[in-house]
């Protein structure tokens, strides 16, 4: 059985892993605030599923950890998710434009931090989902596996 420390990991790895390859595709310029915020919610959300429903007894497997909720709340969580990351984005974008135009250093420095925190967020929204899935497919490969429904 994957552990609690482990879970963590695989949910990092996978936030950051998610950002990588969208990172990748997207032609987009490598941003450490989304790295960090899609690996810092990956761990966050891979604790998800054992916050929800406790490992306080062998069958403590239940319907956030069942192969129906994967299968369906997680592809929605995960559109969901993806319009939102996209609105920050573009926020990001506005304000990266807005300070490159800034006439003072103090209005520039203004604008780069709301796109700094508006990538964190589109990062954070980005690792949550596969970072909750990495606990499923962690547990899934365990002898117990997942509950269809829960
Ligand atoms: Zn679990």
């Amino acid at each position: 059985m994957a552990n609690h420390k482990e879970h963590l990991l695989y949910g990092a790895a996978a936030g950051a892993a998610v950002y990588l390859i969208d990172y990748n595709l997207s032609g987009r310029e490598f941003s450490v605030a989304e790295f960090i915020g899609a690996a810092l919610s990956g761990l966050v959300a891979a604790k998800l599923p054992d916050l929800i429903e406790p490992a306080v007894h062998p069958n403590h497997r239940s319907t956030f950890h069942s192969v129906t909720f994967s299968t369906t709340a997680l592809p929605v969580a995960w559109q969901w998710t993806r319009g939102k990351r996209e609105e920050h984005l573009k926020l990001a974008d506005k304000y990266t434009s807005l300070a490159a135009q800034a006439v003072s250093e103090q209005e520039k420095t203004m604008w780069r931090q709301k796109a700094f925190w508006h990538k964190v967020a589109a990062g954070v929204l980005l690792g949550m989902v596969p970072g909750y899935a990495s606990h499923l497919l962690a547990d899934a490969l365990t002898p117990k596996s997942l509950p269809l429904f829960g």
